[in-house]
Formats: structure tokens, C-alpha cells, sequence
């Protein structure tokens, strides 16, 4: 069976002679493995068109244990990603996030949505709070959402006072809940202003955040810490898992 598809490539490795080996980011069939033949030759077909962060309209041959790619155009290439370093370690962070925590062949049609805004706005601007407003709004999609309307013990509603910010289960602390469970890190009432801001419905990524980059920078900690410990606790209950059912 043949699929067509829009993908976007964000791992690539090599395999036998002369072959690759893809991990493709799809609008509709989610994360998929691919093998490309002999793309590594140089008068290749294939070869140019399957550059990890491009925009890609592929066709797959679907395989018995991989998809097979026999056609590959590319629709969008993104100049800057690929030769401004820093911004190619940037598409590449996100690339490997994606990766960890997607599934193969669960199809996330947000999530690629989101991926092409990312590097449409990696390609033309470079925002600080892109790369975690973009991983914030990955999880979210996932179903991990911070909890920054209420007290995430409590549930009442925070008041302009000093209120804390917890990593592990994600969200905000009242003060009477720190003062009575002590965790949690204080967060300036500011940075909460732009986590509502950045999960609520109407925010688009890539959206300009007109905002003090003192904040901006506040809120990527926050967001990059949160995330590590998602992915964390993730990883481990997949390898929990995984142990469970030997
Ligand atoms: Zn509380």
C-alpha cells in the first residue's frame, strides 16, 4: 500500500552502503520509520530531499517491517535552520524531544502543525521563549498541562502575593499550601501573567510576546525545568513499564 503524506524528516541516520534510515514526523500518520535506498549515492533521486527539518511531500511504500520511500519533494527547505548553527541545534533540540516522546504511527496531526509554525518561526526570528513555548505547547497537546489558573493543592484562587512553582507535578502553589507542605520555588506573579498567557486557547506559537525579557527568560526556565521533569518521570514509567511486561 502506498501513503502520501507532508513530513517533516527529524532523525536520520545511515544504514547499510548506501542507505538511510528516517524518522519522519507526519501530518497524518504521526511519527514514522522510513527507509530511503541508496540515498547516500550521489546521483541519488532521493538525496537532497530528505535533509532532516524540511518540508517534505513524501510518498511511502508501506513494508513489512519499514515504510519505504519512493518519492520525496521538497515543498519548503528552511535556509537559515540549515546553515546558521545555533538555530540547526535549535531545530535539532525540538527534533529530539518529538522523538522521546512520540509514539510511532500515533497520528498527532497538532503536533506536526505546531512543528511547521516552530520552524517557520526559528527560520525568520529567534524569540528566547521560542523553543519552550513551543515544548510547553508539545505537552499540552500530550495532555501534560500546568496548572496556573488555582493553587494546584488547594484549587482557590492565587492572590498577588508571592506564589511558588512546582517542577514535579507542574503548576502553581498558594503560599498557605508552601508554608504547609514546603515545596515548590518561588515565581514572580509576572511569569504566571505569561504561562496563562502562553496555554491559553488563543495563543498562537510564534505569536510575539511583548514582554520584559527579564520575564521572558524567567518563564523559559520555568517551562525548560518542567519539561525535563516531564520527560523524566515519562521515560521512566515507559521503562517501568517495559520492565513490567518481560
Ligand atoms: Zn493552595
Amino acid at each position: 500500500m502506498n501513503i502520501k503524506t507532508r513530513g517533516i524528516v527529524i532523525k536520520r541516520m545511515n544504514y547499510g552502503e548506501a542507505d538511510r534510515i528516517l524518522t519522519v514526523l507526519t501530518s497524518d500518520h504521526g511519527k514514522i520509520k522510513a527507509i530511503a535506498k541508496g540515498s547516500r549515492k550521489i546521483l541519488s533521486k532521493l538525496g537532497g530531499s530528505l535533509e532532516p527539518f524540511c518540508l517534505v511531500d513524501f510518498i511511502f511504500h508501506e513494508g513489512r517491517s519499514f515504510y519505504i520511500v519512493t518519492s520525496a519533494s521538497v515543498i519548503k527547505h528552511f535556509e537559515k535552520i540549515h546553515t546558521d548553527i545555533d538555530k540547526t541545534s535549535k531545530a535539532f533540540y525540538i527534533g529530539e524531544l518529538l522523538d522521546k516522546f512520540l509514539e510511532e504511527k500515533q497520528s498527532h496531526p497538532e503536533v506536526f502543525e505546531l512543528f511547521s509554525s516552530y520552524l517557520e518561526g526559528l527560520e525568520n526570528a529567534d524569540d528566547p521563549i521560542l523553543i519552550p513555548v513551543f515544548s510547553a505547547k508539545i505537552l499540552e497537546n500530550l495532555g501534560f498541562k500546568p496548572v496556573t489558573q488555582n493553587c494546584l493543592h488547594c484549587e482557590s484562587k492565587l492572590l498577588p502575593e508571592q506564589n511558588f512553582w512546582d517542577d514535579v507535578e507542574g503548576g502553581v502553589i498558594c503560599q498557605p499550601c508552601h508554608n504547609k507542605f514546603g515545596h515548590g520555588r518561588e515565581i514572580e506573579n509576572d511569569v504566571i501573567k505569561i504561562l496563562r498567557l502562553v496555554f491559553s486557547p488563543e495563543f498562537v506559537v510564534g505569536s510575539k510576546i511583548n514582554i520584559n525579557d527579564k520575564y521572558k527568560n524567567q518563564t523559559a526556565i520555568v517551562l525548560e525545568n518542567y519539561i525535563e521533569g516531564v520527560l523524566e518521570r515519562e521515560l521512566k514509567s515507559k521503562k517501568f513499564m517495559k520492565d513490567m511486561a518481560k
